[in-house]
């Protein structure tokens, strides 16, 4: 046994929340590691939101654990939220002023100031290939480069978990796949730990695993083929209708 092993990225152990007696996660046990891409995938009203609200400590779970590289909410919130970035289906940024006035904009909120806000704001948008863009206004990129600035934002303060609630809400099916293999070949260069959020099955086929929730509840959490094969399904797809019963008719 070793007792040295280094803890989770994120770990969430037995977490359950209801909402006035309307249990939305039931038993979530899930841990993400340092360098993986996790798709948190599951159809409308399966618990997505609500379990990104218990992992950024926006509402306590009813019962459970949630960690974050062993710390736990409560007397390490402020060490746990200082290496946690979220990208949230919302927008964030405002459409009116350049790329560069927001990131420098919210810099300044994670405590970020002078030459190391300038190199820093320069470090995620060369992350996420907006550098040329930093200098137009929000509103002037597309919608898959509106995107990549959230992310970038959230890059600032050099988080070590990031979390993104359905991102690609309103892109088209290219700018889909550009930015979630754009996301995946960070994580593969940096060590960045991602839980990706999605009721979209081709956003995770390349996920090195799926957590698969299904009305408040984990149903499998395994990489793609295997999920495959656990169902006997020809495709992700296939397996996706079969273990969330959402066949279409
Ligand atoms: P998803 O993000 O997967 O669509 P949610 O976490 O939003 O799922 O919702 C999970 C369940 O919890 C749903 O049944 C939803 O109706 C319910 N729910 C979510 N937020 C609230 C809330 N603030 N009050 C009451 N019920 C809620």
């Amino acid at each position: 046994m070793n007792g040295t092993a280094p803890p989770p990225a994120l770990h969430l152990a037995q977490v359950s929340k209801s909402y006035g007696g309307n249990p939305a996660l039931r038993d979530i046990s899930l841990d993400v590691q340092p360098g993986e891409f996790v798709g948190l995938l599951g159809p409308n009203g399966a618990g997505k939101s609500t379990l990104f609200q218990v992992c950024t400590g926006l509402f306590a779970p009813d019962g459970g654990k949630v960690q974050l590289f062993g710390l736990e909410y409560g007397k390490s919130s402020s060490l746990i939220l200082s290496q946690l970035g979220i990208v949230f289906q919302t927008r964030s940024l405002d459409a009116d002023i350049t790329v560069r006035a927001n990131l420098r904009f919210f810099g300044g909120l994670f405590g970020l100031f002078g030459r190391g806000l300038k190199e820093r704001v320069i470090a995620v948008a060369r992350m996420m290939e907006i550098e040329p863009l930093l200098d137009k206004p929000v509103r002037s990129l597309s919608g898959g480069n509106q995107r990549r600035a959230e992310i970038a934002r959230a890059l600032l303060p050099q988080p070590k978990v990031l979390l993104l609630d359905e991102p690609t809400t309103g892109l088209d099916a290219t700018a889909r796949r550009n930015l979630v293999a754009h996301v995946r070949g960070i994580v593969a260069t940096t060590g960045l730990a991602v839980l990706w959020a999605t009721h979209l099955v081709d956003e995770v086929a390349h996920a090195d695993r799926i957590a698969l929730l299904v009305r408040g509840e984990v149903k499998a959490v395994l990489p793609p083929a295997d999920l495959i094969a656990l169902t006997g399904a020809s495709d992700l797809t296939g397996a996706y209708f079969d273990m969330t019963d959402t066949k279409p008719t």
